[in-house]
């Protein structure tokens, strides 16, 4: 059975021309599939300093051909032709943090727990496919998902229904259900008598944390997420402390295993202790990261271990002040602005992240990139953070993320200069994917 189903396969795939082969000949060659033209006053590639005046986008499919002055050439035979006046292109947009099984929900209406104890899975799915939508319809082509709260594997099937053109939504990077260890996850505060679900994989020791790897990544993880800090408090002091969860040889099974079937780890890590394991045990990327000293930024640079910062969704839903989670509200943002500018200026590799789904999926995802310029990056830095720099987080440097040839075609406009201002980037008006056009409001 196993050869019958290689052998059709690799038919198939000889009887389709390849990417490489669609991108090798020539750009205005009239045979082969569709071809799309999109023209815009201003043009900002995710890769190069400065924005390019006066472009055309060539889309054979779902790639970019050629991009090249506009009317340098004759539009291809048969070619539609998208003119975007005066807006600015850009490609589409990437959040490597998200959540689309959560929804923000506010504390007073049941929060997070009533998601897990009362929501039917179809209901969950319901909403983690409006969520999928809304990151589209807000110009992000591609997330990576960073577990479901709960959910088990429903993110896989989400992602298996935007592949397949049944629902609209970005690509997807997923990771399924997650890892903490015992007392590492809620929910919590129920009668110790009774069994509550979790909102992560509990496991304690390095076996039970291998197996839980091996299970989610044979079960569709692309990454695996590991949650190295849980608990926060500001302690006497006024310092910002966080509960440690898994231990280093609880992290390395992990991280061996995903490594072993060439996928990444993710650790969600707030400081401390627990961020000095994630970092020792080899996490490819930190998660949040509020407060990172010195030598662990050192470290970073050194092991090129990536940072995705997520400083908006901090600034929402403080406790009152005199109260403990009130204050460590607010240091969580004192500490994570500081740590965000000094692994800029120290050269750490940054990728934009949200955490959207912490906060309501109605609110635009793009707000974080004011936090971002307010922290030291430029507009364009921080576009790139979200274009080129989180291609590379997940390993497609060259394929979304940029406009060049080659690349998915994932292209966006947003009217005027988001490099002025990157507030323009909350109202994107175009938002192709895969060389689809999803939305085009008048530019
Ligand atoms: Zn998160």
């Amino acid at each position: 059975m196993f050869r019958i189903i290689a052998l059709a396969l690799a038919l198939a795939l000889c009887v389709r021309a390849s990417p490489a082969q669609e991108v090798n000949r020539d750009p205005d060659s009239a045979s082969g599939p569709r071809m799309v033209v999109v023209r815009a006053e201003w043009l900002i590639d995710g890769t190069a300093d400065k924005p390019r005046r006066g472009m055309e986008i060539v889309i054979r499919g779902n790639r970019i051909v050629d991009v090249r002055p506009t009317n340098s050439r004759p539009s291809p035979a048969g070619a539609d032709v998208i003119e975007l006046g005066g807006a600015t292109v850009l490609p589409g947009l990437i959040d490597t943090h998200t959540h689309i099984y959560l929804q923000g929900e506010d504390p007073a209406a049941g929060g997070y727990d009533v998601q897990l104890l009362k929501s039917p899975a179809s209901y969950r799915a319901a909403r983690a496919m409006v969520s999928a939508r809304r990151a589209l319809e807000q110009g992000f082509t591609s997330i990576r998902d960073m577990e479901t709260e709960g959910a088990g594997y429903g993110d896989v099937g989400i992602k298996q229904a935007i592949n397949d053109g049944i629902i609209p939504g970005p690509r997807m990077w997923v990771s399924t259900v997650s890892i903490s260890s015992t007392g590492g996850y809620p929910l919590e505060g129920y009668a110790p008598e009774i069994t509550v679900p979790k909102g992560s994989q509990l496991i304690d020791g390095p076996v039970e944390a291998r197996k839980a790897a091996r299970e989610q990544l044979d079960k569709g993880a692309d990454w695996i997420k590991v949650y190295m800090t849980h608990r926060s408090w500001v302690d006497a002091q006024g310092a910002l402390i966080s509960q440690p969860t898994l231990t280093l040889e609880e992290l390395k099974a992990i991280v061996d295993e995903a490594h072993g079937w060439n996928r990444k780890v993710a650790c969600h890590a707030y400081n401390g202790v627990g961020l000095q394991r994630a970092l020792d045990g080899g996490c490819d990327s930190i998660e949040h990261g509020l407060e990172i000293t010195d030598a662990q930024i050192a470290q970073m640079l050194k092991q090129g271990t990536w940072y995705v910062p997520t400083l908006q969704v901090y600034y929402t839903d403080w406790d009152p002040a005199d109260t403990d989670s009130g204050k460590r509200d607010r240091k969580r943002v004192a500490v994570h602005g500081v740590s965000f500018s000094k692994a800029l200026h120290a050269g750490v590799k940054m990728a934009f992240g949200t955490d959207v789904g912490g906060f309501k999926w109605s609110e635009p995802i793009a707000e974080e990139f004011l936090r971002e310029v307010e922290f030291g990056m430029t507009p364009m830095q921080a576009i790139q953070s979200a274009t080129s720099r989180a291609a590379e987080l997940l390993g497609k440097r060259g394929e979304i993320g940029v406009i060049a040839i080659g690349a998915y075609a994932d292209v966006i406009a947003v009217a005027g200069d988001p490099l002025a201002d990157v507030r323009a980037l909350k109202a994107v008006q175009f938002v192709m994917k895969d060389g689809t056009v999803f939305k085009k409001n008048p530019l």
